[in-house]
């Protein structure tokens, strides 16, 4: 099933060998409920509980095209979620920081995580606003929620020459922005093509 979730990525334009070979890695359907294996290797978003999402394997793909890894670096994910992406990122090589506003997604991925092998992902309960300016700065910053501008104390914790994706716009659709930190009071950023995330929203929950 995982190869065929592959093979339609590439279809659908996914390039980079080591992105395929990551989601080929990875088992998703350990980030759902057991009752939805085939579902884990539909390329579709699906439901994890308290009302949010696990993000569909081709926005997972594409966000990671844009970030443009390489083995090593610190990268600040916003919205853990089930914890998918964040194994994508590690598979890739590298050390992931992770924020989640709810604390029991990130109980539960934090606990998954481990289970699976990914020990050195770093989970934490915060508002992702924030960021985390005691690991600060990091060479790549992803945000999987959505909304309306990019959080500037992010782009501050961003490396010179560091790079920021999120998706940009309403509730309804938005679109994937890539910014680049050229100086440490300048950026360019790209907008590329559309998305539907659920909001990044202000504070924690339980
Ligand atoms: N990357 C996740 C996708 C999760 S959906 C995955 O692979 O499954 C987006 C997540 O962002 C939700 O779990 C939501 O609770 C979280 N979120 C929204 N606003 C946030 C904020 N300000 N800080 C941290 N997490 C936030």
């Amino acid at each position: 099933m995982r190869k065929r979730l592959v093979s339609i990525l590439k279809e659908k334009g996914i390039n980079d060998q080591k992105i395929l070979d990551a989601i080929g890695k990875v088992p998703r359907h350990f980030f759902l409920d057991e009752a939805f294996l085939e579902a884990a290797y539909e390329d579709q978003a699906f439901q994890i509980g308290e009302g949010q999402t696990i993000t569909q394997p081709y926005t997972v793909a594409y966000q990671t095209e844009l970030l443009d890894i390489s083995r090593g670096q610190k990268i600040l994910e916003i919205g853990t979620g089930s914890g998918y992406q964040a194994s994508i990122l590690a598979e890739l090589g590298a050390k992931i920081f992770t924020i989640e506003r709810n604390r029991i997604l990130r109980d539960r991925a934090d606990k998954l995580l481990k289970e699976i092998g990914y020990f050195h992902v770093k989970t934490f309960f915060g508002d992702g606003y924030k960021g985390l300016p005691m690991y600060q700065p990091f060479d790549r910053i992803i945000v999987t929620a959505g909304s309306n501008e990019i959080p500037k104390e992010l782009i501050n914790q961003l490396n010179v020459g560091g790079k920021l994706v999120m998706p940009i716009g309403d509730k309804n659709i938005q679109k994937m922005a890539c910014l680049i930190k050229t100086s440490e009071t300048e950026f360019e950023i790209n907008n590329s093509k559309s998305f539907k995330f659920v909001p990044l929203l202000p504070g924690k929950v339980n």
